[in-house]
């Protein structure tokens, strides 16, 4: 098990992407901590599962990442995965929601990579992995926080990757397009309303029409490549923004 000894902490990690990222990280030995929002009972039972810690901190409250930080105390791997979804126009974007978004898909990150850092350099050793999208390099309608916070976290990832680049850290996102999680079928009914369109509709010709392979990506292909990213094989990519998202950005 490569990851015996290691911290790993997976920001949004009781669903989706990030529940997925920490159970192949806890399979190699990783001590994990959990992050994120749910049920009590199911939080126990993956705590349980996994051996692992866990924080309820709300990412878009810096002094909660800070409280968190200490808490977890050195941590190895850090996976910036947390994030949070909202559709509509621009001229009728909730205000609140462009802060929230801002603050949790981006600034989220800033905050956890800069209290991260010091430990790893120290060490020697780290992975930094964000969660990005198909949107950090593309845009879609109706979801411009969500797009000028992947555009950004991609262009953190470039800056901290050459920061760092000489300490046995790095720092890479992993683009994916559409992957089946609570965060895409949550957005659904909003998607219906603003383009007027049945279930189906969005599924087929919003989601999956901007995917060659008409397939959605699954959570457990993103991990296995964040997975990858942790193997000293993977030491001389950095910087890089991987996408995993069925053809999308190549049409
Ligand atoms: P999800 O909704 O299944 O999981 C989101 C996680 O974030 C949950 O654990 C939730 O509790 C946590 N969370 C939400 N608000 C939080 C807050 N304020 N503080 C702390 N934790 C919070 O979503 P997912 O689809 O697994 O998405 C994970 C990441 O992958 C996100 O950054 C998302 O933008 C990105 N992504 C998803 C897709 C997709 O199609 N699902 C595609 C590309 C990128």
């Amino acid at each position: 098990m490569f990851l015996n000894g290691k911290t790993a902490l997976v920001t949004g990690s009781t669903s989706g992407i990030g529940l997925a990222v920490a159970r192949v990280l806890a399979a190699e030995g990783a001590r994990i901590v959990l992050n994120g929002f749910g049920d009590a009972t199911e939080i126990e039972r993956l705590t349980d599962e996994l051996g692992a810690a866990h924080s309820a901190a709300d990412l878009t409250k810096p002094d909660q990442i800070e409280a968190m930080m200490a808490e977890a105390g050195p941590i190895d791997i850090l996976v910036n995965n947390a994030g949070m979804q909202h559709v509509a126009p621009i001229d009728q974007f909730p205000v609140d929601k462009w802060d929230l978004i801002i603050a949790l898909n981006l600034s989220a990150a800033f905050h956890t990579t800069r209290l991260a850092l010091p430990a790893m350099k120290r060490k020697g050793w780290g992975r930094i992995i964000n969660t990005a999208s198909a949107h950090s390099l593309v845009a879609s309608p109706n979801k411009a926080p969500y797009v000028a916070a992947k555009h950004g976290i991609a262009g953190l990832t470039k800056a901290v990757a050459l920061e760092t680049a000489t300490s046995g850290v790095t720092v890479n996102c992993i683009s994916p397009g559409y992957v089946w999680t609570p965060l895409v079928e949550n957005q659904i009914p909003d998607t219906m309303k603003a383009r007027g369109l049945t279930r189906e509709q969005v599924m087929n010709d919003v989601l999956l029409a901007a995917q060659p392979t008409k397939k959605f990506v699954t959570v457990d292909q993103v991990a296995a490549l964040a997975l990858f990213l942790c193997r000293d094989e993977a030491s001389a990519i950095t910087g890089a923004n991987l996408s995993m998202d069925g053809g999308w950005t190549a049409a």
